[in-house]
């Protein structure tokens, strides 16, 4: 009884207005969260969750874990603390209507025992009855309720604890998430170095691959460099045997060198003493040949007979098989008055030698190659062609290309180029130069010119401060072979043939001089020698008959026969040692007047054609010949200095 009103006390503080609306909501509510259908209950639980509220908060609760529901599920499903205290107010009835409002459900149980009847006024003791009945019914009530408030207590404690206990774990778990969150700001920069090692990775992956295959191209080119090791190695053992072999062969070479060097010296001194025998012999040589040449004539002259042109032999010429030195032209003269025999009459002709038809060119150059020889000794040689034209002069020095018919000229050539190769063994050093000149009317030209024919100079033959003949603007051809010598007649052949173009038969009315001069020197013993070689195919000896020649023929034919008459009185003068020797009365003695004084040696070939009507011609021939033939000129001396 007395803890009713404790109770109605509480309930007029939370309260702050009623309404039986809210009570009627209430009761639904308590169905659903509790069993017991006492009606008492929902205001005690309602009290109790009102003032003693769970301190979790509700942004946190889905850290929390779930806790189990112990007896008040409103706990569990509790709102915020505003909504709370609306709920707990509006399930309290107003200020001063306690009794009104515990009414209803006490009411009913009272009512329930006197059900239908109302207390008379009077009827105090039923009155009293029904109050007690109704204070049992409010102390059950308070003992359930007491009860409820324990068990809710005792499952508050525990809610906190279990609070607390979530609190700590949310403590750790917040330190923990801390911590995860710094592990996992750490493991971010991890990655990032993740990332970066990995592109390195990659980049260091890519880079071994290169050197992987470079290693390999490496371990191929140590596998061939290792073969060719082994195999150099062995070479080298080879090598190393085969040179110990060579230094034991090598000292035993050396010592036989030695004795060679010994030997060498020896016959060094030998050789020395050799060379200058050889030399004494070789000027002994010279000596021995100019003698011999002078006991042949300085002189000389060589007759050779062309053969004739349909073959056969002629009549009028004699050469006696015994003898190659005579020559006898017959002539048959008949009887003018027919009672008398035909007379013959012969001309013999003597000459240092007699070339029939059948003799070779190699013949005819044998004989004179001992002259040739003394040009290269240092004397002026001088070798003519005189005779008729188609007698064969041009024949005898020139010859045919090909090799059998090659003349006078090449293989005096040959010769001379052959000879100075083999002086050069003994010191000798020689220098040729050639020119080629042709004398037609008096007139000079030169065969070896090669420029424009409107630009051709004139020559005039001079004398050097030497004393010695050269010609003015002349080509003077340095040559080291035969065949640029040959190269030298063809082109002056050419020369002459377009002159011949120009000139019917020009070739055979002018004279044509070809001249080698040689200059040796022997350093090593200073001596220099200095000689011509002059090789002249003169111009035609025919004379014409006055009636024939006229105009130029005859200024041709005048100026020919003078200078081969003078040719003839210069030799004469020479020969009898006249103190005027006319060389200057024509070109071709001016220009011959080195080679044909007292230092040279002359040899002129008489051609005679076979045929009987150059018979006339061919007497003169003979006769001029011989006069030449007769003729000896001073004893020539060498041009030594
Ligand atoms: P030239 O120069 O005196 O006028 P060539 O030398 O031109 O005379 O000779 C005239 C012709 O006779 C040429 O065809 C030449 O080949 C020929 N001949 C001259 N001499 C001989 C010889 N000894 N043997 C053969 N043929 C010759
Ligand atoms: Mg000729």
């Amino acid at each position: 009884m007395s803890r009713l009103p404790v109770i109605s006390h509480k309930r007029v503080l939370a309260t702050s207005s009623n309404s039986s609306e809210n009570d009627q909501d209430l009761a639904p509510a308590q169905k659903k969260t509790r069993k017991d259908p006492e009606p008492v209950k929902p205001y005690a639980a309602s009290t109790i969750i009102g003032t003693r509220r769970a301190p979790v908060a509700p942004t946190k609760a889905p850290i929390s874990r779930p806790f189990r529901p112990t007896g008040a599920a409103t706990v569990a499903a509790a709102p915020s603390r505003g909504v709370l205290k609306q709920s707990i107010a509006s399930t309290a009835p107003r200020g001063g209507n306690i009794k009104a409002a515990a009414a209803p459900t006490g009411t009913k149980a009272v009512t329930g025992g006197a059900a239908g009847t109302k207390r008379q006024a009077w009827d105090l003791k039923g009155k009293v009855t029904d109050m007690e009945s109704k204070l049992r019914n409010y102390q059950t009530k308070v003992k359930s309720v007491n009860q409820e408030n324990e068990d809710l207590k005792s499952t508050t404690v525990k809610s906190q604890t279990r609070v607390t206990d979530l609190e700590k774990s949310v403590a750790v778990q917040r330190s923990q998430i801390s911590e995860y969150e710094q592990e996992l700001q750490a493991l971010s920069g991890v990655r990032e170095e993740l990332d970066k090692v990995s592109s390195e990775k990659s980049s260091l992956e890519k880079q071994h691959s290169n050197l992987e295959g470079k290693y390999k191209v490496m371990e191929t080119l140590r596998d061939s460099l290792e073969t060719l090791r082994d195999s150099q190695e062995t070479e080298l053992q080879t090598l190393t045997m085969k040179l110990s072999m060579q230094e034991s062969t090598l000292s035993r070479l050396q010592l036989t060198l030695r004795d060679a060097e010994e030997e060498v010296r020896s016959l060094g001194d030998t050789m020395v003493q050799q060379k200058d025998e050889l030399h004494a012999g070789e000027m002994e040589r010279r000596q021995l040949h100019n003698a011999i040449q002078e006991l042949k004539g300085n002189i000389r002259v060589f007759c050779r007979v062309r053969p004739l042109t349909g073959g056969g032999l002629s009549q009028h010429l004699q050469l006696p098989a015994t003898d190659n030195k005579t020559i006898t032209l017959a002539k048959t003269e008949e009887s003018h008055t027919g009672k008398t025999a035909d007379t013959q009459k012969n001309y013999n002709f003597n000459f240092d030698r007699v070339f029939g038809p059948q003799a070779s060119q190699k013949e005819v150059f044998d004989e004179i190659s001992l002259l040739v020889q003394s040009a290269l000794d240092g004397y002026n040689v001088c070798c003519f062609a005189y005779g008729q034209t188609g007698s064969g002069k041009t024949f005898t020095m020139e010859g045919a290309e090909y090799d059998e018919a090659r003349g006078v000229i090449p293989r005096a050539v040959t010769q001379i180029f052959r000879a100075a190769e083999k002086l050069g063994a003994q010191g000798w050093e020689f220098t040729f130069t050639a020119s080629f000149v042709e004398i037609y009317n008096e007139t000079l030209r030169d065969l070896l010119y090669t420029g424009k024919a409107s630009k051709r100079p004139e020559h005039e033959i001079r004398k050097s401060v030497n004393n010695e003949v050269i010609i003015t603007s002349l080509t003077y051809e340095k040559v080291t072979n035969e065949d640029q010598v040959l190269g030298l007649i063809m082109l002056a052949n050419c020369n002459r043939s377009t002159a011949q173009t120009a000139q019917n038969d020009r070739s055979s009315r002018s004279h044509s001089v070809f001249q080698l001069d040689i200059e040796g020197a022997n350093v090593g013993r200073d001596v220099k020698c200095k000689s011509t070689l002059c090789l002249v195919d003169l111009a035609g000896s025919e004379r014409l008959l006055k009636s024939q020649s006229q105009g130029e023929r005859f200024k041709e034919m005048t100026a020919i026969n003078s200078s081969l008459s003078n040719l003839g009185i210069v030799i004469t003068a020479l020969a009898n040692k006249d103190i005027h020797v006319p060389f200057r009365n024509s070109k071709l003695t001016y220009l011959l007047q080195g080679c044909l004084g007292g230092n040279s040696k002359t040899l002129m070939f008489v051609n005679i054609a076979p045929e009987l009507d150059s018979f006339g011609e061919t007497l003169n021939s003979l006769r001029f010949a011989s006069k030449v033939n007769d003729c000896v000129i001073g004893t020539a001396s060498a041009n030594r200095k």
